[in-house]
């Protein structure tokens, strides 16, 4: 557990995303939720214990930002097209417990009965702010990680909640994302008053670390156009083309994370993706 600031809160620790949140004199305000339901439970015992929950903020409609939803209170708050996609096309209680069978299986009950992806009940669509007291929450729509991502910018705190359009433990799974907009918006951000970043995944980083990021993004997204350029099919270039994963997906000695073959899943769509933008001219 990190304390950013005097009042923020933020858990790295965590399979899936960072947890964070912010205690305002008018209560607390989360920002997404835990993967695993043993961690929203854990994360739930925490949090409660520092204020009334008044609202729970999505950066994006992912399962590893989304799942701990149900087992939290508060209202949830999300750009529009993250409500559209959690209400449309949720991950299947076939796919849910196949992941949990694997990471999280004593939590296996905690998804039996009831268990569903609870939506965001408040939207916005392409910028809106919250005030809780003195505490001034800044949510911005972007396309980038996803069509549907959210930034959080706290102007007094200098803090930016990035949700996954940064990330300082690899590269997430670029499926379905903005790349080329994904690129704007990293060096949008340069021009924002703030000092620290919370990521989606990983540390949190000074504001430095923008183009360290999007360099890393690029090296990837280059890797591909070369090996297109020397007229490698996908297939080929599922074989030829390795980077670092999002390691916070990742089971280590510790901790149990996705199976190799959901990793390995993450890992062909985001070169499916960049490989389909280029051909498309996108990117
Ligand atoms: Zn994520």
């Amino acid at each position: 557990m990190l304390k950013i600031r005097e009042h923020i809160y933020t858990i790295t620790e965590n399979l899936g995303s960072n947890d964070s949140a912010i205690v305002t004199e008018e209560g607390v305000v989360l920002i997404d939720t835990p993967h695993k339901p043993s961690d929203a439970l854990d994360w739930y015992a925490f949090v409660r214990t520092l204020g009334e929950i008044k609202y729970l903020i999505n950066t994006d409609h992912h399962p590893d930002h989304v799942t701990g939803n149900y087992f939290m209170p508060g209202v949830i708050v999300s750009h529009e097209g993250t409500r559209k996609n959690l209400i449309e096309k949720p991950l299947t209680p076939e796919h849910t417990r196949e992941l949990m069978e694997f990471m999280d299986k004593p939590a296996l009950r905690l998804i039996e009965h009831g268990f569903f992806y609870r939506p965001p009940t408040i939207t916005y669509s392409d910028r809106m702010q919250l005030y809780l007291g003195k505490t001034e929450f800044r949510l911005w729509h972007r396309r980038a990680h996803t069509p549907n991502s959210t930034l959080i910018y706290l102007p007094q705190e200098k803090v930016l909640f990035s949700g996954d359009i940064v990330c300082t433990i690899g590269i997430p799974c670029l499926g379905g994302s903005c790349l080329r907009e994904w690129l704007q918006v990293l060096d949008e951000l340069e021009a924002l008053d703030f000092t620290t970043i919370v990521p989606g995944h990983g540390e949190p980083v000074e504001k430095s670390y923008l183009p360290k990021f999007k360099q890393e993004l690029q090296t990837i997204f280059e890797m591909v156009r070369d090996r297109m350029g020397k007229g490698l099919t996908l297939e080929e270039i599922y074989d030829d083309v390795h980077y670092q994963p999002d390691l916070i997906h990742c089971s280590t000695k510790e901790y149990i994370g996705y199976c190799d073959a959901e990793i390995e899943k993450f890992r062909k769509a985001t070169l499916r993706e960049i490989y389909q933008q280029i051909e498309k001219g996108l990117l």
